[in-house]
């Protein structure tokens, strides 16, 4: 239930020591070994997606969200999710390549560390 509404608070990928950090503002005895079984539990469910990020290592998201990308923000190092693909599949492989798939990881400063050094 916690872990839960920690996803629909946040409303962003999160790792398991974000979860476990959210998730003691709501149940103060939340322990480490209880995120991680509820975390596989809500993802054998198909309520979370389990993603493994070159850089923040494995995040948690809500499944459902469509075909998107993710921002890493280099000065909080949080991961945010990024509406739709700027990538044109047709144009990206060359002549005689079938691509089937595609990961995008973006990089940079995310608006509320930007607005702070301002
Ligand atoms: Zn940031
Ligand atoms: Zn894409």
């Amino acid at each position: 239930m916690a872990i839960e509404q920690v996803f629909n608070q946040h409303k962003r990928p999160l790792g398991v020591n974000e979860v476990l950090e959210f998730g003691r503002a709501i149940v103060e005895k939340l322990n480490q070994a209880t995120v991680y079984r509820n975390l596989n539990n809500l993802t054998e469910e198909g309520w979370l997606n389990k993603i493994v990020h070159p850089t923040l290592g494995t995040l948690y998201e809500r499944t459902g969200k469509g075909h998107h990308h993710l921002f890493h923000c280099r000065k909080c190092n949080r991961a945010y999710d990024l509406p739709g693909c700027a990538l044109n599949e047709k144009e990206a492989a060359p002549d005689g390549f079938l691509l089937e798939d595609h990961e995008i990881y973006l990089y940079g400063v995310c608006r509320s560390c930007h607005n702070k050094s301002h």
